[in-house]
């Protein structure tokens, strides 16, 4: 059994003051909206806040069912898709595909394909940047003619601190 590498272990599988990841997510998504020129709505806003309640990939319909709960924000569906549509292209949200699921973008300041590892047992999402799985991809589908339009990586697993406890 391989050794826990505590030091590279990510904040996502650490106990952590996790209001610290939502501010600074709420607040960079502002920053970026005003940069882009884009409308941050208070609706936009709630629904990133939800898809940041944890690290782990959230899905629509659990969004729509707090959502239905709060007083005043009767949310149709299609509102909350389009929100979630809203965040994905901005950048601010990643779809996780296998999970039906968004998770919050750790990096939403620049462009860039997410490559996740998904922990089967806790279903914590950590996003990696690795360029070099973007180009590989590219380089295998230019080789057959393809052009990449966008892409998700998904990976399953079991996170550093399900390993542990394993
Ligand atoms: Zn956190
Ligand atoms: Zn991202
Ligand atoms: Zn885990």
């Amino acid at each position: 059994m391989l050794k826990p590498h505590t030091a590279n272990t990510p904040l996502a599988c650490l106990p952590h003051d996790h209001s610290h990841c939502v501010s600074s997510a709420l607040a960079e998504a502002d920053a970026l909206c005003a940069r882009q020129g884009t409308r941050l709505t208070a609706l936009r806003k709630r629904v990133l806040e939800l898809v940041w309640q944890s690290h782990k990939p959230l899905g629509a319909y659990d969004i729509l069912g707090v959502l239905s709960e709060e007083d005043g924000r009767r949310a149709a569906p299609p509102t909350v898709y389009r929100a979630l549509d809203f965040l994905q292209e901005n950048g601010l949200v990643h779809r996780i595909a296998s999970l039906n699921a968004f998770i919050g973008c750790v990096r939403p300041e620049h462009a860039h394909q997410g490559q996740f590892l998904i922990c089967k047992s806790c279903h914590t999402a950590i996003e990696l940047e690795l360029p070099s799985i973007s180009q590989a991809i590219v380089a295998g589908a230019k080789a057959v003619g393809f052009v990449v339009e966008s892409q998700t990586v998904e990976i399953v697993g079991l996170c550093a601190s399900c390993r542990e406890a394993a």
